[in-house]
This record gives C-alpha cells, structure tokens and sequence, in this order.
C-alpha cells in the first residue's frame, strides 16, 4: 500500500515545433532534447510529437516509420487526413505528424518564415492532441514550447478535456517572448478555437494590437505551469520591455511563472568525445585545442604559419537577428582585426536586409588572412568554431538564456558578453562579461597575448564548471509534481 503512494516515473509529452539535431533552427532544438534526455534518464517516459518537416535531417532520425493508421484532424470545417510517423531521436521516442492538407504545411524547404506560419502550427497543435486523444495516450504532463504550439493550451482544455484526453496539467515554456504568433482574431477559427471567445484581454487578445489575437497569451493564460529560460529573463519580461506587452499577463498570472535556466546536453556537447572534432581534448590536456585551431584555419584558408599561429582566435556562431547585436557583431569583426587577432562567424539571418549586409562585409574580407564570415547553418562547422576558438563573442542586446556561451565554456572559449538576460545568471565570475564590448574585447585579447598562463587557468576553469541539465530537470520535474498535487486537490 505504501509502495502504491509513490509516484512511479511520469509520462511527458513535449509538443514543440524544433528537436536537435534533426529540427535545428537555435537554442529551441537543443532545449527540447536536452531536458527530454535529462528527464528520460531520471526515469520519466518522455515521448515527443513534432511536425514532419520536409527539411529535417533524416539520417539522425533512428527506425523511422510510417504508423498504420490514419489520423483525422479537425481544420477550418474540414476533417483533413494525416499520416504519423514514429522514429528515434537522440534515444527518445518522437511522432512526426504529416499533414495531407492540400497546403503542405511542412513542405517549405525551412522551418519558419512562410506566409500562413499561424495556420501551419495551429493546424499541428490540433492534430497533435487528436493523436493524444486516438492512440488513448494517459500523460501525465503536455510540455509545449513557444508561439507554434501555445494553441496546444486552450484547444486541450476547452476541446480535448471535455472528449477525455484529461490526464495531464499542461506546461509551456518560452523561450523567446520577442516571437508571439499574433494574427487577426478570425485566424484562430480554423483550428476550432472560436475567436469571439477567446478575443477578450483576460484570454487571447493581443495586448499591444487590440484588433489582435495573441497565441501566446494563450500559451501563458491556459497552462497550469509557465516557464521562461533564465531567472533574469523572468525577471526582465516582467516590465514592459522585454515582455513586448505580454508583462501584464505574466504579472497575472505570476504565480505559475517561473523562470528555469536552461542546461546543454553535456554528451553531445563534449570536446573530449565529440565526434564533430578534430580533435578531441579535455581540460587536462589542451593540446588538442590547439590542434584544432590550426585545423581549423587551415580549412578556412586563414594564416596560421610564423607568428600568426600564436594569434587569438575569436568565434561566434549565431542566428544574425537583432537581438544578436548583429552592429556589434560587426563592430568585433573590425575590432579584432585591429587588435591582431583572427575573426570566425558562423551565422545566417531569415532577414534579408541583415544577410544582404553581412554578405557585403564577407565580401570586403574575401582574401582576408585573419577573417572569415561563413554565412549559413553548418552544425559540424560550429562544432570546430567552439573547439577551435580562444574567444566567443555574444554582444547580445537581450538574451533570453543565451546558450552559445555555455557550449563555448564547455569548449574552453572564453564568452565576451554582454550582461543581460540568462547571460547574467551563471557567469558573474567571468569579469569579460560587461556592457561595453570594445572594453570587453580589448581586454580578452589583451590577456590571451600578454598572460597566456592566467589565460590557460581560466580556459581549464571554464571547462569545468557544471552546465549540464541535472539540476533544470530537477526543477522541471518539482513544478510538474506540483501541478499535479494541486490537480489532485482539487
Ligand atoms: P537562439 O536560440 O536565440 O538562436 P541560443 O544561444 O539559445 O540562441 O542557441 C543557439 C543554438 O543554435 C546553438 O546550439 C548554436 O550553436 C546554434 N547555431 C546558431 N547559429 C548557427 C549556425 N549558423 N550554424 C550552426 N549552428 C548554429
């Protein structure tokens, strides 16, 4: 009897719209796997539904295979067929949802930026949980992440409860409050969401736009747990800057509001076994590192004989959005090159203006010995920057949690960054960390060539410090048992 009071392992199904490796588009994809393992190893039953992108790496994708049965999900008065595929990721179990609704949802050849990107997700949200509803799936938490799936939230409550699919409290974390999915109000008919229902402002009205709907408002109203991806970011969104209108929701509800820093996955993001590497190296022997950097230069056709071997290198690897500072960035490239070291960014930008510009900066460097700009996604190619680089420059005007700084630690490259958001929570020992980033800049480089001794202390200390997703998932996992003691109460 007393054995039967203990709450066996929970099942926890995450809803999201990118899963790394397979559905990278930032740190979303690292986020959903990296908590999923951690909670899988924990003991929990973690099972993960994702939209079947046309895009996605399939060769990371284990057993993938089509399920025999079709799934019919309600869209715009329509019941529409979808296939389901299950396959393996990363050790954890995913369904990818198919839609074969004449607009191809997920036919795009990319995961955003497509004219009807509100109806594409609603339309997955819904099917998501008439899977849940067929296949007679009990979980015990439904995780969902960001505006592509904060429709999840009110269609479980108001249409999937009452048919019986009531097992779960509902969590939703986000992690980036700059996307919302805002649309005109009758946008949100078409997944059976009524909108003269939900367009009010104790629901799903838009803040800012009052003639707006507002998925994740939704996200935040409907959910038994709400999270974002750092303390400071909790804190910062929370006033009316960073929340883009939604602060006086959260202040609402701010009793489920928490903010959870997030983790990396400390096997996939490991120098001494990273496959992805050259070379392979650990905080005891470093020499790998530099192995790399040679390597590295070499691939990219940079100076690296006589003196120029001995440069600092500086990396950043980034989505080239705003928020990223992307005129710092561009300032650091200059700077650095001015300060005698060598420059590597790895980024893309959705943006065109801001690819346009780039471009033209990675024109101007062409034939340059210390500079290189390599303008698109290359997951191995970040691999080699983090374990190539002295340096990681992340000038980041609001960062969320930012988790290019944890990996370049892991990797042994010192962050230069600016303190706002999740890159203030863990790293006040690092005194790099500071609001101006010439200041910053100057004085890593400075230290790199003129202290190599102190720099290999701080590079062996970053190395080791815990970033891993033990104690997050500890913390997921404590909201969740709380969520459903209070259901249970109730
Ligand atoms: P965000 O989610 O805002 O993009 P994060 O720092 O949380 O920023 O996560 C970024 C993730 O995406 C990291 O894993 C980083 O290595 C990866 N990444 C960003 N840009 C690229 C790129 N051009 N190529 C490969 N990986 C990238």
């Amino acid at each position: 009897l007393l054995k039967s009071k203990q709450r066996p392992g929970m099942h926890i199904i995450h809803i999201a719209a990118e899963m790394a490796p397979v559905a990278k588009v930032g740190g979303l994809a690292d986020v959903v796997t990296g908590l999923g393992r951690a909670l899988q190893k924990k003991g929990h039953l973690v099972e993960f539904i994702l939209p079947k992108y046309d895009c996605m790496d399939y060769s990371r994708i284990k057993g993938l295979k089509v399920m025999d049965f079709d799934l019919f999900s309600y869209f715009n008065g329509e019941a529409f067929k979808n296939k389901v595929w299950r396959g393996v990721v990363e050790g954890l179990p995913v369904y990818f949802i198919e839609p074969l609704h004449p607009g191809r949802f997920f036919w795009r050849r990319s995961y955003y930026g497509c004219h009807d990107d509100f109806e594409r997700f609603t339309y997955f949200c819904r099917a998501a949980l008439e899977f849940l509803l067929k296949t007679n799936k009990r979980p015990d938490i439904v995780h969902c992440h960001d505006w592509q799936t904060a429709a999840v939230p009110p269609l479980y409550w108001d249409i999937y409860a009452p048919q019986g699919l009531n097992s779960a409290q509902v969590a939703f974390t986000c992690h980036n409050f700059e996307y919302q999915g805002a649309a005109p109000p009758a946008s949100l008919n078409a997944c059976g969401l009524h909108s003269h229902r939900y367009h009010r402002p104790d629901r799903m009205q838009d803040n800012f736009a009052p003639d707006r709907i507002n998925l994740l408002k939704g996200g935040i109203v409907y959910s038994n747990i709400v999270t974002t991806v750092s303390p400071t970011y909790a804190q910062e969104v929370r006033g009316p800057e960073e929340g883009r209108g939604l602060h006086v929701t959260l202040g609402q509800h701010a009793s489920k509001f928490y903010g959870v820093l997030n983790g990396i996955d400390n096997e996939v993001w490991c120098p001494s076994t990273d496959p992805l590497l050259e070379y392979q190296y650990s905080p005891d022997d470093l020499g790998g590192k530099f192995a790399n950097k040679m390597a590295l230069r070499a691939r990219l056709g940079m100076s690296c004989t006589g003196a120029d071997a001995e440069k600092p290198l500086v990396g950043c690897v980034t989505r080239l959005v705003p928020q990223k500072g992307v005129h710092l960035i561009q300032h650091a490239i200059y700077r650095t090159a001015e300060l005698g070291g060598q420059f590597v960014l790895l980024g893309s930008s959705p943006v065109p203006h801001i690819q346009a510009q780039f471009e033209g900066v990675a024109r101007e460097f062409e034939n340059h010995p210390h500079v290189r700009l390599i303008l698109k996604y290359d997951e191995s190619l970040a691999h080699a920057i983090y374990g190539a680089s002295d340096i990681f420059v992340i000038p980041s005007i609001f960062e969320p949690c930012g988790l290019t700084q944890l990996i370049a630690m892991r990797y042994g490259s010192v962050p230069v960054a600016r303190k706002t958001g999740g890159l203030n929570d863990r790293y006040r020992i690092l005194n790099l960390v500071q609001s101006g980033l010439n200041f910053a800049l100057d004085r890593a480089l400075g230290y790199f060539m003129e202290s190599r001794e102190w720099w290999t202390e701080l590079v062996t200390k970053v190395m080791q410090m815990d970033f891993s997703w033990d104690k997050p998932c500890e913390e997921y996992i404590d909201l969740y048992q709380a969520a459903l003691a209070r259901r249970t109460v109730r």
